[in-house]
């Protein structure tokens, strides 16, 4: 099957690099070679190419573009605030964050665990909601930092972030935020907010893989990470990645455009795809269903099925969707978001994520609406063959 075949729906893993945004980035990997930190003329090329990037991240973001630091993407970002929080924060040793945060989150709270720090995992309702009254009541006075993603990975729920880091800066805590899915699907303005750091990655909105941001707002004491040259303001050392950083700054712009015209039909053929799956197939729930979600990402449990072999089949078919986070694929473990949201159930197992982005197409929506029931049908099927023939 080639590139052109296929059918991609793991938008939430990654996306395609939009041709606007190759076009802006090569001349910075032929011509523009130079190194922005160098004095002569021929490398403010690159220099200004990366103050305009940050200009229009700025914009996306809707804060000031020295609140901006370049990074190597979502996981660095994470790592970057929530070591610098913790270094900071004269109040001590307690962190709290949630069950379902993504790996780059929860990782370096596992670690941080190890070495001494006390880490509240707040969980979720079935909806996979969290309840701002256990949020509030986890606030210790020795509490140095708050992390909570803006939108899960894996099932697209949406966190009432605003109100989260409202409650954060009336009780002069650190408020961080993993917004690697929300950046450029959902509106934002972050000088109207009381958010201290936000994490964000171009790849997840059709930017280059391996370059990130951190936003660190005005006034907020930050650590660097990466200690080196004085780039990024001494925020963040090493040689900039420039075709990377020009390349996420034209994502963002072209991000801002869409969300600008509003023009843009993934929420629609996201949800003619729920409700032709759930009324084809019984047996079918939408994880997340009572909670505001993402509008491109759909997670669907089907009883009776084993979701590696759906993928396995579907695949076969061309089509591209996961589990649930990419990180997690090849991994026997079932979802750690999914079970946070119905311990008892087994449906972490038997989960499918399709995650659309802006190049998909009504017909191949269409085409997987077919393909899916099918999918579902045949392996549910087996189940049973393989039942009789087993049962003594
Ligand atoms: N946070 C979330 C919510 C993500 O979905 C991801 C990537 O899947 C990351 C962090 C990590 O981002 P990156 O791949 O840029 O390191």
């Amino acid at each position: 099957m080639t590139a052109n075949e296929i059918i991609y729906l793991d938008n939430n893993a990654t996306t395609q690099l939009d041709p606007a945004v190759i076009e802006e980035m090569l001349p910075f990997l032929t011509k523009y070679y130079g190194n922005p930190s160098s004095g002569y003329s021929f490398a403010a090329t690159a220099r200004k190419a990366i103050n305009l990037a940050r200009e229009r991240l700025a914009a996306l973001l809707g804060c000031e573009p020295m609140e901006i630091v370049f990074t190597s993407g979502g996981t660095e970002s994470d790592s970057a605030a929530i070591n610098s929080a913790r270094q900071f924060s004269a109040r001590g040793q307690h962190v709290i964050t949630s069950a379902v945060e993504h790996s780059a989150v929860l990782r370096p709270c596992q670690d941080l665990a190890k070495r001494g720090c006390t880490v509240t995992f707040l969980g979720v309702d079935r909806h996979g909601n969290l309840d701002l009254g256990e949020l509030q009541a986890a606030i210790r006075p020795e509490t140095a930092l708050v992390s909570i993603m803006w939108a899960n990975n894996e099932t697209g729920v949406l966190f009432p972030i605003e109100k989260i880091a409202e409650i954060c800066s009336e009780k002069d805590l650190l408020f961080h935020t993993d917004a690697v899915q929300a950046t450029g699907k959902i509106p934002m303005r972050l000088r109207d907010t009381a958010i201290n750091f936000l994490s964000l990655s171009a790849h997840k909105f059709h930017g280059p893989k391996g370059v990130g941001a951190l936003y660190v707002s005005r006034g907020a004491r930050f650590n660097p990470l990466i200690a080196g040259g004085g780039q990024e303001n001494a925020r963040r050392g090493g040689t900039e990645n420039v075709a990377s950083i020009v390349g996420l700054g034209k994502a963002a712009e072209l991000a801002l455009k869409y969300l600008a015209e509003g023009k843009c039909s993934i929420g629609s053929m996201r949800d003619r795809f729920e409700k032709s799956v759930l009324e084809i197939v019984g047996g079918a729930a939408v994880n997340g269903e009572g909670a505001a979600r993402l509008s491109n990402t759909s997670s669907l449990s089907f009883e009776g099925i084993e979701s590696p072999a759906a993928l396995l089949l579907l695949d076969r078919q061309g089509i591209c969707c996961s589990a649930g986070s990419a990180c997690r694929t090849g991994s026997q473990e079932a979802s750690h978001v999914l079970r946070a949201m119905n311990p008892n159930a087994d449906g972490a197992r038997r989960s499918l994520r399709f995650s659309l982005g802006r190049f998909n197409t009504d017909a191949e929506i269409d085409r997987v609406m077919g393909v899916v029931p099918k999918v579902i049908e045949k392996l549910r099927q087996s189940a049973v063959r393989t039942h009789v023939t087993t049962a003594p």
